[in-house]
């Protein structure tokens, strides 16, 4: 049989990354989806291609509707059907509190968080689920635990958007149950990948790490096994759940 397809959008870095190479060596064919960082992206593909599993990188801003259908279609045509998707692309920016936050830049963290995963994620159903043809699937959407602590003082945007992420993976997940599909969410704490920095603090896991219950940040890793263990076959009767991977926060 063919090697099962995953689509991992915002693949070329941190979790998305991990989990990509993760996935590819537990058997998967891997999309590995970015939006700007093509050089890192082709040179996990070709880490994926050496190591002798398929994979292809594919540029698509998944805010914008029709770039989500073309990198669906892409993998159709370049590696077939798809088994598995994990929403993990995801931004927040600058922290700062509510009330300097205009309504672009809550626009703009909605886009990529919330409606490019409803758009992967309904391209997705079109394509597993048994009602329409579909051989069926799992998706795992990369939620965080600030959905339920709010981010104070950091970005509250992004915190809501995460808990729209959940309600999706919830609201779905009942949806397409009796359809051959399972979809759940993985919501990590604080961990060490390139987010941080965009949020204006790069050393934000060495900051918050030893305060936690496991006295330390997480590493991408982490998080990937947690996916990988959601998407396959070992979790056949969980659906519209969450792992928490935040060293106990
Ligand atoms: P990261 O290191 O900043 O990587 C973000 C990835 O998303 C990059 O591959 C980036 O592509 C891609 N991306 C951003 N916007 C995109 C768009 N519009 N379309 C397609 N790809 C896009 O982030 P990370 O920490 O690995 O985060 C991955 C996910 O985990 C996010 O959903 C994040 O909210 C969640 N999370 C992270 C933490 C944490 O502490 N790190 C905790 C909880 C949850 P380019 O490289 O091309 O820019």
């Amino acid at each position: 049989m063919a090697d099962p397809v995953i689509l991992i959008t915002g693949a070329s870095r941190g979790i998305g990354a991990a989990t990509a190479r993760l996935a590819a060596e537990r058997g998967y064919a891997v999309c590995v989806n970015y939006l700007r960082s093509q050089s890192a992206a082709d040179a996990l593909v070709s880490e994926i291609t050496r190591a002798g599993r398929r994979a292809i990188a594919v540029q698509a801003d998944v805010a914008i509707e029709a770039d989500v259908v073309r990198l669906f279609e892409t993998v159709d045509r370049e590696l077939g059907p798809l088994r598995a998707l994990v929403n993990n692309a995801g931004i927040l920016e600058q922290q700062t509190r509510v009330d300097r936050i205009d309504a672009a830049r809550i626009g703009r963290v909605f886009a990529t968080n919330v409606t490019g995963a409803f758009v992967c994620a309904r391209e997705a159903v079109r394509r597993m689920s048994t009602a329409r043809g579909g051989a069926g699937g799992a998706i795992v959407n990369v939620s965080s635990r600030a959905a339920q602590l709010g981010a104070p003082g950091e970005y509250v945007d992004y915190a809501a958007s995460k808990a729209a992420l959940d309600a999706l993976t919830i609201g779905l997940a009942r949806e397409v149950a009796g359809e051959g599909i399972r979809v759940n969410g993985v919501r990590g704490g604080i961990i060490y990948t390139d987010i941080h920095a965009s949020g204006g603090e790069p050393g934000r896991v060495d900051r918050l790490g030893p305060a936690l219950p496991m006295r330390r940040g997480g590493d991408a890793i982490e998080v990937a096994r947690a996916i990988l263990w959601l998407l396959s076959d070992e979790a056949s009767y969980s659906t519209g759940t969450f792992i928490d991977v935040s060293g106990g926060r």
